[in-house]
């Protein structure tokens, strides 16, 4: 727990009331109680100023009872970018979507326990939240695989990029993702992936565009994203074929991710690695589309991270398939076996597990990549051996 101040949400100060009124009717022999609206309490989340607000806007002060601090949760829950919603029928108000048996740590976007060790002695993982994702720059490796970082062959870095400050950077090293301009438009494209399996080969082909919409590129001038990112690049068609293992298994090491396509993603385009052109962590500093795309100079719109247009919400199960990397090793979405939010910790310097899937219909026990909300968000490196992208 946060050791600042005891906080306990409840749904607003408005049910609070109506409750204690309606409650004191019921039965004398309730405990009154002495609520104190605290507006002198300051609050913060993530190290920003933060005032709660009902849905009209109006500002809604913490109230103490008997010395503990209650704070609307709608309105908390928004902030921390943490879903909410209420089930009328059990009268539950769910917070960070379904319940399941990892009740701390599959809360996508919220305040998880910080606490360092649990009463086995082991330390919890931490994914953290989408408000400060730590920054990846120089978190590349050029002699092996390290957890956190991303294993390529390329050590000199040099080109374009954004070209300002990013101001959703939260200046502790972290970013907030969800503050991020995103290039405006919704560019419909007529996408062809077709993926086959013959004998013991994963055959695709394709035209590497997305099955959903884009933002307009190059980043008009009345963009707010270009202020920041001025993508001049256009987005273009690219038929290829690409013929991967279709039961892949491990190289006797493992090897570097190249710069440019790592992954065919099941949208029909290609995912990158986490690094830009001048080895900085891409997802951080380059501006993307609401899909977290965007296109480089040789018109290939790909993404750096997860994009949210690919369905992996939690369910409380593991993940589904959401892309094949080049060696064919599946990528999986950031949920794992329980349906909890994964972060690097959990999973090896390549950023992926081994554990029974379902492959191609049957259940296996096989090595996996997944994504995750934090740096190298997809892959550390090929746990097989890559085919090269044409
Ligand atoms: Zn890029
Ligand atoms: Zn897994």
């Amino acid at each position: 727990m946060k050791k600042y101040m005891k906080l306990v949400a409840v749904a607003g100060i408005s049910l609070l009331v109506a409750a204690t009124a309606s409650l004191q009717d019921a039965s004398a022999a309730l405990k009154t109680i002495t609520a104190v609206v605290a507006k002198d309490i300051n609050l913060g989340i993530h190290g920003a100023a933060w005032t709660p607000t009902d849905s009209s806007g109006e500002t809604i002060y913490p109230v103490v009872i008997d010395g503990v601090s209650y704070l609307p949760v709608r309105s908390l829950a928004q902030a921390l970018n943490t879903e909410i919603g209420w089930e009328d029928e059990t009268r539950t108000i769910i917070i960070g979507g379904e319940q399941h048996s990892h009740a701390s740590s599959d809360i996508d976007s919220g305040s998880h326990s910080h606490s360092s060790t649990n009463s086995a002695g082991t330390t919890p993982t931490y994914a953290p939240p989408l408000t400060a994702l730590p920054i990846g720059d120089g978190k590349v490796s050029t002699d092996g695989p390290k957890v956190g970082y991303v294993y390529v062959a390329k050590s000199t870095f040099n080109g374009g990029g954004s070209t300002a400050n990013a101001d959703w950077f939260n200046g502790d090293g972290t970013y907030d993702s969800t503050k991020k301009p995103i290039v405006d438009g919704s560019v419909l494209w007529n996408s062809e992936l077709t993926i086959k399996v013959e004998g013991d080969k994963r055959i695709f082909t394709g035209n590497k565009l997305p099955d959903h919409p884009t933002g307009n590129y190059p980043v008009a001038r009345n963009d707010d994203a270009y202020n920041y990112d001025r993508n001049p690049n256009t987005i273009g068609e690219h038929n290829f074929r690409l013929v991967l293992p279709a039961n892949p298994t491990a190289a006797a090491k493992p090897s570097p991710l190249p710069m440019g396509a790592i992954g065919i993603m099941t949208t029909g385009s290609v995912i990158f690695n986490a690094v830009d052109d001048m080895g900085r962590d891409a997802a951080a500093h380059e501006i993307q589309d609401k899909c977290s795309g965007h296109p480089e100079s040789s018109k290939t719109y790909h993404y750096h991270n997860l994009s949210p247009c690919i369905d992996d919400v939690s369910t409380g199960q593991h993940s589904p398939l959401i892309g094949y990397a080049l060696d064919g090793f599946g990528i999986y979405g950031k949920y794992g076996e329980s349906g909890e939010l994964l972060s690097n910790a959990d999973l090896d310097e390549l950023h992926g597990h081994t554990h029974v899937i379902e492959w191609d219909g049957k259940k296996v026990e096989m090595y996996h990549y997944h994504v995750t909300n934090e740096y190298p968000y997809t892959l550390g490196g090929y746990k097989g051996t890559p085919v090269k992208a044409e």
